[in-house]
């Protein structure tokens, strides 16, 4: 048996969708917000009174009430002939109630894994717990995610919160039914692993299972720099690349997204050779073949970590291999704006800090790929920390039980 996955409450559809707009846009006016979902006043009314009957929003007035919406939807713009601010009525605005629910994200990577608790705005509650381990079995790894589940839900008790409601574990690998691992292959697992119901049992909480990449595009979509854009793309890279699409506010082919589908897309005639043979595809932007690439460049056996150490020095050959390896990361860039056509590009994973240190060959990759007249498509590059990752796997958790 394992624990029902719970949801915040019971109502219409489209009733937890509004909810789920106040958590991107919030805090936002209501006249705003019946702009955005296309409604008259007194339809949105009937909703968000009963989601304030529900606390699952709060309302702020007066001094509380932010002067500036939250995010807005890409290219939105406000109605100037918004009668009630012409009637000069208090603003008030409308806001998640971020205190009703608490949550646990955990990303598993490596041999590792790190827990954060965080309210209904995704907002850490306290310090990350982390844990090491060597080679474990789905249920030896249920039992050592007791103790920062734990800790998780101490912090949230001390920040005078309810315990928590879910939590969303994400790792890179692929999940079916956000219950079961069917394959993860650096947890060296055999078959199919039931890791949700395991955790759920052994730690009392119910919990769901998120692709990494996955859970790191809803987390931009719903708290991040996808807020409010139709489409965007994220592309990782790091010890492998990711890449996946959003539309609408949701990760789309997400079945496929474990399989790191852009991975093998030609970024450079001449770059090296790949493990499958293709010369100068996107697996050059791995950290792997960057330090064989530095090896070959210095003559020696480097290792990334003495790459990121030469070029940060501004060392000749390391700069060099910086220079183009940015390059083709515009490349990488153009070729999926050109194909996909997103509104904006999320570049995101342990490396991308790379990007920062040669925008400007970054920016010339993209150029000489993409037709003059088109429009420059904007690039964001993400910090990436190991919290995040644990927060986008409480993202997944949120959406979850939101959506119902
Ligand atoms: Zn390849």
């Amino acid at each position: 048996m394992h624990l029902a996955v719970p949801k915040w409450f019971d109502a219409s559809p489209y009733t937890h969708q509004v909810a789920a707009d106040i958590v991107r846009y919030g805090p936002i006016a209501r006249t705003t917000l019946a702009q955005i979902l296309n409604l008259s006043q007194g339809a949105l009314s009937r909703i968000t009174g009963d989601l304030l009957h529900l606390k699952v929003i709060e309302e702020l007035s007066g001094n509380d009430a932010p002067k500036q919406n939250g995010r807005l939807p890409f290219g939105f713009s406000k109605q100037q002939n918004d009668s009630s601010e012409r009637r000069g009525r208090p603003l008030t605005a409308l806001r998640i109630n971020a205190k009703e629910r608490t949550f646990i994200g955990i990303n598993v990577r490596g041999n590792s894994a790190l827990a954060i608790a965080v309210n209904a705005l995704c907002e850490p509650l306290g310090e990350a717990h982390t844990i090491e381990f060597s080679y474990v079995s789905p249920e030896e790894l249920s039992t050592l995610l007791v103790e920062p589940i734990k800790a998780c839900a101490a912090d949230a008790e001390s920040a005078g919160l309810p315990r928590p409601s879910l939590v969303g574990v994400s790792l890179g690998g692929h999940v079916v039914d956000n219950q079961t691992v069917t394959a993860a292959p650096f947890l060296h697992w055999n078959g199919n692993a039931p890791l949700a119901r395991m955790i759920s049992e052994y730690c009392g909480v119910p919990t769901m299972l998120f692709n990494d990449l996955e859970s790191a595009v809803r987390h931009e979509c719903w708290f991040g720099a996808g807020v409010g854009v139709s489409r965007f793309a994220l592309i990782t890279i790091g010890a492998g690349i990711g890449y996946s699409i959003a539309q609408d506010g949701e990760p789309i082919n997400n079945s496929e997204t474990s399989y790191g589908t852009a991975t093998h897309i030609i970024v450079d005639p001449e770059g090296p050779r790949c493990y499958q043979g293709h010369i100068g595809c996107a697996d050059c932007l791995g950290n792997d073949s960057i330090a064989e690439q530095y090896s070959e460049l210095m003559g020696r056996t480097c290792s990334f970590e003495d790459f990121v150490v030469d070029a940060r020095k501004g060392l000749r050959q390391a700069t060099q291999l910086l220079n183009r390896t940015c390059f083709r990361l515009g490349v990488l860039i153009a070729t999926i704006t050109n194909a996909a056509m997103p509104q904006k590009v999320l570049v995101g994973g342990e490396s991308s800090f790379l990007a920062e240190m040669s925008m400007e060959l970054l920016r010339k990759g993209v150029e000489s790929y993409r037709h003059s007249q088109a429009e420059p498509v904007p690039i964001e590059i993400l910090d990436d920390n190991w919290i995040n990752w644990g927060r986008s796997a409480a993202s997944s958790a949120i959406e979850r039980y939101i959506l119902g």
